[in-house]
């Protein structure tokens, strides 16, 4: 699936999520979390949404649309994959298709040893689900807090547009505090799992609240 040109689309500052209508269609407009739940699905869509943000980092526009669409970019995705391969199962999802989050354990000693203490997150897809929607607008609060003023006003109240947002944050990939790795392990510290380089298992139970 290609990435549709994000020049027609925006975020809403309210769910983080992306609206809009692709260049050269006149169907399907894409529109924000907060308002889609009573449209019909689009033809040819698992879900109807042609484009989101990255769910780590929220600085990249991903495809999505399909069940085997990745909820990340290809950075956070390595992060992923890498931080549920060392634990031998997935802890934290990468896609919506139960066929994604099958987890190849490589390297010596990694399976069958999760504590006690970390199963319990795995609550399924819906308290993933329910921890992201409320970590995507927190993320997006923190990278907007820190570009302050420097980002142009939107088009509407409560909406930014895409392109200003990309163009803003272009630089932010490798930032200490506010790139992928740091969000990653934002994300982490979010769903109450162990850092990624720690040895220690102390994680717990469900999702942070709040
Ligand atoms: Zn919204
Ligand atoms: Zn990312």
């Amino acid at each position: 699936m290609s990435l549709e040109s994000v020049d027609n689309f925006t975020i809403c500052r309210s769910c983080g999520a992306l609206a809009g209508l692709p260049r050269g269609r006149r169907r399907y407009r894409q529109a924000c979390r907060c308002d889609r739940a009573e449209q019909e699905r689009w033809p040819g869509f698992d879900f109807n949404e042609h484009l989101d943000l990255c769910w780590c980092c929220g600085l990249e526009p991903i495809p999505s649309g399909s069940k085997w669409s990745s909820f990340y970019c290809a950075d956070c995705r390595e992060r992923v994959r890498d931080y549920n391969e060392a634990w031998g199962r997935a802890l934290v999802y990468l896609g919506r298709h139960s066929l994604m989050n099958d987890v190849v354990v490589r390297g010596p000693g990694t399976s069958g040893t999760l504590p006690p203490a970390l199963a319990g997150f795995l609550g399924g897809m819906t308290a993933f689900y329910d921890a992201m929607d409320r970590w995507r607008p927190s993320r997006l609060q923190t990278v907007l807090a820190a570009l302050g003023p420097a980002l142009p006003a939107g088009p509407e109240a409560g909406a930014l547009r895409l392109a200003d947002y990309l163009a803003a944050t272009a630089a932010l990939t490798d930032h200490p505090a506010l790139g992928k790795r740091a969000a990653f392990a934002a994300l982490l510290g979010f769903l109450r799992l162990s850092p990624a380089t720690g040895g220690d298992a102390t994680a717990v139970g469900s999702p942070s609240r709040g």
